[in-house]
C-alpha cells in the first residue's frame, strides 16, 4: 500500500467534516489546497569530494490561524503529496488543540543513516538555505520529524541565524536545551500518546494498568510512548523498527530496548534479548489491547484492517490509517484515537518552546507537563463529546472541531 496517496485521505476527511457541519463547499474548499509550496535541489559536498543534489520540499498548508508549523522529514520515500498531506494534518492538529498555528511540513529525499554526521550537517544547512525565504519565527517554524532530531534543529538554528545576522532560536522547535529548547519537548509526543491512553481507558471505564500494547516504530514517538505506557502499568508485548519486529508474550524490557536504540544507527535486529522475531504484519495484528502505530503513513490499510485485533489504536504516526481501513475498524468497534489528537503533544510543547523563546523566559519541566496535560485533556474531552453527540468516530469528531475553528477564523478575517 506504499503507493497509496495520503493526500487523498486528507481531502476525503475535510469533505466529510465540511458536509457534516452543513457547510456550503465554498466555505472549506480552500482547506483542500496548500497556500504555498517550495521545492528545490540541495547540492551537498560529500566527504569523498563528490557532489550530490537532494530533492527538498517545504509546504505551508495554512497560515489562517498563525504561522505554519510542522516538522522536517529526512526519508527516502519523501514526495510532494506526502509533504502536502503532512502539512495539512498539522493545520488540523493545531486547530483541534487550539494553539495559534497553521500547518506546514518539509522533507528531503534521503536516507539520513547513509550519510556521515558531517554530510548530514551540510544537508541540514543546505535545506535551511533553500527554505530561508519562507521560514522564520513569525512565518513558518519547522521541528523534528522522522529522520531528524534536536541536533539537526541546532544546525538549522545556526544556519538561519548566520543568514539573518542575529541569533534566532525561535525559527525551529525541538532544539537542544542549550540552544533554547524546552524541557519536556523530546518526550512530549510520547507523553501525549500516554495521556490519550489514560483518557481513552477512563472514557471506556477501564484501567490502563495491565493492558497489553504493541508499538510499531521505536523512534522518538514510539519509544517514549512505550516507556510511559509501561510506567502506567501497561505491558508492552511487541515493538518494531525498520529492521524487524520483536514479541514476548510475558512483556518486553522497553527500557533496555530504548537504551539500545538510542545510539545513532542502532537497529532492533541487533538487539539481544528474550523475544521472538515476528513480521511487521504480525505486529500490527497482534492480540493486544492497544496498538500504537508510530512509524509512517498508510500502515493500517484495506489489506490488513480486518486482521487488527487491538481494541484501541493510538495514532502516534501521522496518517497511519487509510480512509478505507477506518471504515473497517469502525465496523469492528475498534476505537481509533486519531493522529491530530493523539500525537499533538509534540506540537503543543513546540508551541511552549516558541513562546519561551519569544519571551526569553524559561519554564521548568513540571510546568511544561502540567500545561500540556491541561490542553490535551481538554481537547480529548471535546473530541470525545462531539463524537458521541454526532454518533461519529473520534477522527470525524476531531475534524468537526478543527474545520469549524478554521472556517470561523476565515470568516472573522473576511476571507
Ligand atoms: P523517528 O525517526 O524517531 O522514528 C521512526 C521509527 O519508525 C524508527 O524506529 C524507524 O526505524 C521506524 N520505521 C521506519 N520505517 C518503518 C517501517 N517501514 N516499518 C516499521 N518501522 C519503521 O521518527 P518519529 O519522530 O518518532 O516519528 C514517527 C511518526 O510520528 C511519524 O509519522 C511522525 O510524523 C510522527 N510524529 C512525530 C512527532 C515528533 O515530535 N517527533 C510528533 C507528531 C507526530
Amino acid at each position: 500500500m506504499s503507493d497509496y496517496n495520503p493526500y487523498l485521505t486528507v481531502l476525503a476527511t475535510i469533505e466529510k467534516a465540511g458536509k457534516l457541519l452543513g457547510y456550503d463547499p465554498s466555505k472549506y474548499e480552500v482547506l483542500k489546497h496548500p497556500e504555498r509550496e517550495l521545492r528545490g535541489g540541495i547540492p551537498i559536498r560529500m566527504d569523498d569530494g563528490s557532489v550530490r543534489v537532494f530533492a527538498g520540499y517545504r509546504v505551508q498548508h495554512s497560515t489562517v490561524r498563525g504561522p505554519a508549523k510542522g516538522g522536517i522529514r529526512f526519508h527516502p520515500d519523501v514526495n510532494d503529496d506526502e509533504v502536502r498531506a503532512l502539512s495539512a494534518w498539522m493545520t488540523f492538529k493545531c486547530a483541534v488543540v487550539g494553539i495559534p498555528y497553521g500547518g506546514g511540513k518539509g522533507g528531503v529525499v534521503v536516507d539520513p543513516y547513509s550519510l556521515s554526521r558531517d554530510e548530514l550537517q551540510r544537508l541540514a544547512r543546505g535545506y535551511t538555505t533553500m527554505t530561508y525565504p519562507i521560514i522564520g519565527p513569525e512565518t513558518d517554524i519547522p521541528a523534528p520529524d522522522v529522520g531528524t532530531n534536536a541536533e539537526v534543529m541546532g544546525w538549522i538554528v545556526d544556519q538561519y541565524s548566520v543568514l539573518r545576522g542575529h541569533f534566532a532560536p525561535g525559527v525551529v522547535t525541538g532544539k537542544p536545551l542549550g540552544l533554547g529548547g524546552s524541557k519536556g519537548r523530546t518526550e512530549a509526543t510520547g507523553r501525549g500518546i500516554m495521556t490519550a491512553a489514560v483518557n481513552t481507558a477512563k472514557a471506556l471505564g477501564k484501567d490502563l494498568s495491565g493492558m497489553t500494547v504493541a508499538v510499531q516504530g521505536m523512534g522518538n514517538v514510539g519509544s517514549i510512548s512505550a516507556l510511559l505506557l509501561a510506567e502506567k502499568g501497561a505491558k508492552i508485548l511487541a515493538v518494531s523498527d525498520v529492521s524487524c519486529a520483536i514479541y514476548n508474550a510475558a512483556g518486553l524490557d522497553v527500557r533496555a530496548i530504548a537504551d539500545f536504540l538510542a545510539t545513532r544507527g542502532a537497529l532492533l535486529k541487533d538487539y539481544k534479548g528474550d523475544h521472538q522475531i515476528i513480521t511487521n504484519e504480525e505486529l500490527l495484528s497482534a492480540d493486544v489491547d492497544i496498538l500504537v502505530p508510530a512509524a509512517l503513513e498508510n500502515q493500517i490499510n484495506a489489506g490488513n484492517a480486518d486482521k487488527i485485533r487491538a481494541k484501541i489504536i493510538l495514532e502516534g504516526a501521522n496518517g497511519p490509517t487509510t480512509i478505507e481501513a477506518d471504515a473497517v475498524l469502525e465496523q469492528k468497534g475498534v476505537i481509533v484515537v486519531p493522529d491530530i489528537l493523539a500525537n499533538a503533544g509534540g506540537v503543543v510543547v513546540s508551541y511552549f518552546e516558541w513562546v519561551q523563546n519569544l519571551q526569553n523566559f524559561y519554564w521548568d519541566e513540571a510546568e511544561v507537563n502540567t500545561r500540556l496535560q491541561d490542553i490535551l485533556d481538554d481537547a480529548f474531552r471535546s473530541v470525545w463529546n462531539i463524537a458521541q453527540e454526532n454518533k461519529v468516530d473520534l477522527r470525524t469528531g476531531a475534524y468537526l472541531i478543527a474545520v469549524k475553528r478554521l472556517v470561523e477564523t476565515m470568516e472573522l478575517r473576511g476571507l
